[in-house]
């Protein structure tokens, strides 16, 4: 791994990392990413990409490929009856953001990343043991005993990662109370048209269900961990089809054709916002700097966000330091009111007392949805900030 020149070190090839690598390569940047994982294949699960995140896909020379593997999706919230809470289509979202919100495969988005860098750009099956932070170069050791060092370090690592750790350290990830089962089924042969597309509120509960391309569907469920650790099923499959199957005969049905291996669950966390991310030489991006909830779909558009921003700031400043100081100014303000807000998000969606629901989607079903779509324009907007 020669890492001579304006050359950066990357720990983590998912989406945040794999991003950061094509962004910095296109302004010259020589790149290795390590990663700690031997195989190529990403997690089995769909993922919503709203236009701010489509927008730095644009930004990145992407967007024709992720538009070929993706879909676009109608969407919304509704009630256990069916009816929308809020409801919105993609005419209003495209005229508003200049572009629909597009499911995507998780799989096939780190694919196209990984075939736009150019050859040898990552490397497997090396997990990242330690990072020290230094002037002008900082420091990584790999489990096997191995030391690389570049101008600029990148933790892309995730929730739990270890450049974090070294660089600013701070309190472990904050549990939401909340677990989230998620699954990739066919689409049924008949009657896809009835199904609740969207995301379906119940008490203390959330379902959503989205198509995917290739003629597929991706559905997730949110309970909170104490149902899910008390529960006495013995599947995932199974617990899924007895908390949401009798919501509707759709959810039922789409649960049932779903293979049982295909099922998965895990806590979902976040992080407290912390206001500085990066070092002289080394910052982070996506889950590494600022892990969110999934209310909001926020998390990879804002590792991909980072991506583009971080190249840019690295580019308009002489210094690698000046360029992370501008990088931390633009995207710490920007992500943490978006961490704050999601967890706000997930509270409304997860309610669990009758009296409180109905309030709450009487409430919401007040707002016109010309008013509900500018709320999400700080959100939302390409260039939102
Ligand atoms: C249930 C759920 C639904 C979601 N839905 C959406 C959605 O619809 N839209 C959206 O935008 N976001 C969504 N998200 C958020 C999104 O999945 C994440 O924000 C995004 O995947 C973060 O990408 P990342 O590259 O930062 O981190 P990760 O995907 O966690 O990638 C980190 C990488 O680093 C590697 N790594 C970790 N530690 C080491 C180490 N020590 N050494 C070397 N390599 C290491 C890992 O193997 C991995 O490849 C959802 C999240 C969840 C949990």
């Amino acid at each position: 791994m020669a890492t001579s020149g304006r050359s950066a070190i990357i720990v983590g090839a998912g989406i945040g990392g794999l991003a950061t690598a094509l962004a910095l390569q296109n302004t010259g940047w020589k790149v290795h990413i390590i990663e700690r994982s031997g195989s190529t294949a990403g997690p089995g699960t769909g993922l919503s990409l709203l236009p701010n995140g489509t927008a730095a896909l644009e930004r990145l020379g992407v967007l024709r490929e992720f538009e070929r593997v993706s879909v676009p999706v109608h969407g919304g919230t509704l009630d256990l009856d069916g009816r929308p809470i809020m409801a919105w289509d993609q005419e209003e979202v495209s005229s508003r953001y200049g572009r629909p919100i597009r499911t995507v495969h998780r799989a096939d988005l780190m694919s196209l990343l990984a075939g736009a860098l150019a050859v040898n750009t990552v490397h497997r099956g090396l997990p990242v043991v330690r990072f020290e932070p230094g002037a002008p170069t900082s420091t990584v050791t790999l489990e096997n005993g191995g030391q690389q060092s570049a101008e600029l370090v990148v933790g892309a690592d995730g929730l739990h990662s270890v450049v974090r750790k070294g660089l600013i350290g701070g309190p472990a990830p904050r549990s939401s109370g909340i677990t989230a089962f998620r699954a990739i089924c066919p689409s049924p042969d008949q009657g896809a048209g009835n199904l609740p597309w969207g995301e379906t509120w119940g008490p203390g509960a959330v379902f959503g269900i989205t198509p995917l391309s290739g003629n597929r569907i991706y559905w997730y469920g949110t309970i909170s961990n104490e149902e899910f650790r008390t529960s006495s099923l013995p599947t995932l499959k199974a617990m899924a089809l007895d908390r949401f199957g009798h919501w509707n005969q759709g959810i039922a049905q789409v649960i049932r054709q779903t293979p049982e291996e295909a099922v998965m669950a895990h806590e979902l966390f976040d992080r407290k916002p912390e206001p500085v991310w990066s070092g002289r030489s080394a910052t982070l991006v996506g889950d590494a700097a600022h892990p969110m909830l999934p209310f909001l779909g926020q998390g990879a558009c804002q590792a991909l966000e980072d991506a583009v921003a971080l190249a840019d700031a690295l580019a308009a400043h002489g210094s690698v330091r000046e360029g992370l100081l501008a990088y931390d100014a633009e995207r710490v303000p920007r992500t943490s009111r978006i961490v704050n807000r999601s967890r706000t998000m997930g509270r409304l969606a997860q309610l669990e007392r009758p009296g409180l629901r109905k309030m709450r989607d009487t409430v919401l079903r007040l707002i016109p949805r010309q008013l509900r779509l500018k709320q999400l324009d700080s959100v939302l907007g390409p260039s939102a900030s």
